[in-house]
């Protein structure tokens, strides 16, 4: 059982982040965020597949203008992602979005800071300060606009290469950056804040993580950055988003993958279901097939993910190549199928529920499930 730490919660727009609310998955459009059409057709199928908030990058004005159009169509919270640009992010909170991220570090003119904040917290908007080990200022300039966060107790204690030399370790770089841009908002009185420490190395990644999360209370947007194409980046990001969220870090998650961003919330949803930590949506169960299968299970396993991949029910269902060990290495599953030799046993909870015929048993398996997730909505709606 994983016990969460209790952050400070917010919104983005209806979904809550951080306190005890569940983790929430997001993914970022690949659309120029001006071509209002492509980028809501975008966030609709991240939405079918699981998306609850998504961010747009916003480079330019027309992208700032676009947002109005792409915030009032949107089934999930729309979060704008500003680099430097004071009237970028002004643009983009009258757009009304529902969230910002942004280095308030970046933006020189304190003055600006202000507005923006003063902006933000009129919007009742939260803003997102992502730590990138690719763009950290130089240690010399860290603090020197407005010293070190409130929560500084025990930063001294992180690792340093030399105390006396000022050179610091790469997580430590890191985590005084964070807290030199959190004192920024709360010196400005802004508390509404969630933090991220991206690298691609994963012992950077989850050090930086571990150490911010001792020093501040705010909530934690976790992911790994650059991952990498959606084979390597998947796993990579399961490790190090896995081994944070395995210690209780964590609110909500962004896979970054070099691919379609539908793949980054299916990744997503796949860790977060490996730690049973999401509460919606079908886990697959299937093994590997050996020598003792009677069907081709690679196929079988492959149809059944792509008829389930989209459900809400919270089932377990499990695709098994033998009746021998099948049924008993799925018995904890709702819904299993195990092949034999031209037909197949249709179980429940490890339990011989029907024999069917080899060439029916996909179609067969899939009524069962239909029915199985309409007597759980079904339930679910009585309570
Ligand atoms: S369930 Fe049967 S076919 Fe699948 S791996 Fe186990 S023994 Fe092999």
């Amino acid at each position: 059982m994983i016990t969460r730490k209790n952050t400070k919660p917010l919104e983005i727009g209806n979904v809550q982040i951080g306190g005890n609310s569940p983790v929430s998955i997001q993914s970022m459009t690949k659309t120029p965020t001006s071509d209002i059409d492509a980028t809501l057709k975008q966030i609709n199928s991240l939405y079918e597949n699981g998306c609850e908030i998504i961010r747009c990058a916003v480079p330019d004005m027309d992208s700032a203008i676009a947002l109005k159009d792409i915030v009032n169509e949107s089934p999930i919270p729309v979060v704008a992602d500003i680099h430097f640009h004071h009237e970028l992010a002004i643009k983009s909170i009258a757009s009304g979005v529902h969230a910002l991220r942004l280095n308030p570090g970046n933006i020189r003119d304190h003055t600006k800071v202000k507005d923006i904040v003063s902006k933000a917290k009129a919007a009742t908007i939260p803003i997102r300060i992502g730590v990138n080990f690719g763009s950290l200022p130089p240690v010399g300039s860290i603090g020197k606009t407005k010293g070190i966060s409130r929560h500084n107790k025990g930063v001294e204690d992180l690792p340093r290469y030399n105390k006396n030399s000022n050179v610091y370790s790469q997580v430590d770089h890191m985590v005084r950056t964070a807290l030199w841009e959190i004192d920024i908002l709360e010196s400005l009185q802004f508390y509404d804040i969630k933090i991220s420490m991206k690298a691609f190395d994963i012992e950077t990644t989850v050090e930086a993580y571990k150490s911010i999360s001792k020093l501040v209370p705010y909530p934690i947007h976790l992911g790994i950055t650059e991952s990498g194409t959606k084979d390597s980046g998947s796993i990579r990001s399961a490790v190090g988003i896995g081994m944070l969220l395995y210690e209780g870090i964590g609110d909500t998650i962004r896979v970054s993958l070099s691919d379609d961003p539908v793949e980054e919330v299916l990744a997503a949803n796949n860790i977060l279901k490996s730690l049973n930590l999401k509460n919606t949506g079908i886990t697959l169960v299937s093994c590997p097939g050996c020598a003792r299968a009677d069907v081709d299970i690679i196929n079988l396993a492959k149809k059944v993910d792509s008829i389930t991949k989209k459900s809400k029910s919270k089932l377990k269902i499990a695709v098994m190549g033998c009746e021998v060990n099948g049924p008993g290495e799925a018995k904890d599953a709702d819904l299993g199928i195990a092949a034999g030799v031209g037909k197949a046993i249709i179980f429940k909870k490890g339990k011989k529920d029907k024999v069917v015929n080899a060439d029916e048993m996909l179609t067969v398996f899939a009524e069962e499930i239909k029915k199985m997730e309409s007597d759980y909505d079904k339930n679910l709606i009585q309570g």
